[in-house]
């Protein structure tokens, strides 16, 4: 996995561990495999890392590392939520094939908030640099939300795909979970008083915790999820239903 430092990462490390299973860690700090993924360099010493790690294979893969959208510049959230996630994913795409395995995404009840752009393209496309380009001249949602929104939508491109090879592709989208991002973004002058507002409007009347998301994320990867593919689990105390009611 990648990102299990601190937060949600830190509980699917946590949980994966207490279950018994062997889990690498890819992170920018308290990692077994210390690597800077809104690099290329990085990216590469962190699929390197794992495929020493796991010769015969991987059973699961969790991309996790994100940034929130106090992250500054913009662009430094692109590079990481979804280049980052992406090469890594494709990285040990065979790792996975060789034994089957499941991968769950982690997405966001921000991402079907804002429509498909330039920006969604440009990611999709594989644009690092028209992506960043572009979203260093917008503002901190767009540039979270979009990254989580191209993320989904790769997920749903590649689940055939991947399901062609015996690998199950899946995905939570956390709504608003108490960890050091959601720290920043509450103290952050940009984003702070829309998330603390987001934060009080949770139809389930908590924000979530970072167990709550593991337990859903162990399930994706477990065999008890053995006919789910291309699905993206919200996991959100009922906010996107409160959002998009219509929709589903
Ligand atoms: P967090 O800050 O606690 O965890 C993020 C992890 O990513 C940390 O371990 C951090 O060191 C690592 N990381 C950051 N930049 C990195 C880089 N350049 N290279 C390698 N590792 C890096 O935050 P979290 O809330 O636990 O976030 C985990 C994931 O959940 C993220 O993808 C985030 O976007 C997503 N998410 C969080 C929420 C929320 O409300 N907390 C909601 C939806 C989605």
């Amino acid at each position: 996995m990648t990102g299990g430092a601190t937060g949600i990462g830190a509980a699917i490390k946590n949980q994966l561990r207490g279950e018994g299973h062997t889990v690498i860690v890819v992170d920018i700090k308290d990692a077994d495999i210390i690597a800077d993924l809104s690099t290329e360099a990085g990216r590469q010493a962190a699929i390197e890392g794992i495929r020493a790690a796991a010769p015969d294979g991987l059973d699961g893969f969790v991309p996790c590392a994100g940034l929130g959208p106090a992250a500054r510049p913009y662009s430094l959230i692109t590079r990481v939520n979804y280049f980052g996630a992406i090469a890594t994913t494709e990285g040990v795409q065979d790792l996975l094939a060789k034994r089957k395995g499941s991968i769950c995404m982690i997405s966001s009840n921000s991402a079907p908030m804002l429509p498909d752009d330039e920006y969604t393209e440009m990611l999709l496309a594989g644009d690092e640099t028209g992506a960043c380009e572009f979203i260093d001249g917008k503002d901190a949602n767009h540039a979270y939300a979009g990254s989580k929104r191209a993320v989904s939508q790769w997920l749903r491109q590649k689940a055939p795909e991947y399901a062609g090879q015996g690998i199950r592709l899946n995905a939570v989208a956390p709504g608003i979970t108490q960890t050091p991002l959601v720290d920043a973004s509450h103290a952050d002058p940009e984003v702070g008083e829309a998330m603390k507002a987001f934060a009080a409007s949770v139809p389930l009347g908590r924000v979530g915790d970072p167990k709550d998301i593991a337990e859903a994320v162990c399930f994706l990867l477990s065999d008890k999820a053995s006919f789910i593919s291309g699905s993206i689990l919200f996991v959100d105390g009922g906010h996107d239903a409160l959002l998009r009611a219509r929709q589903f």
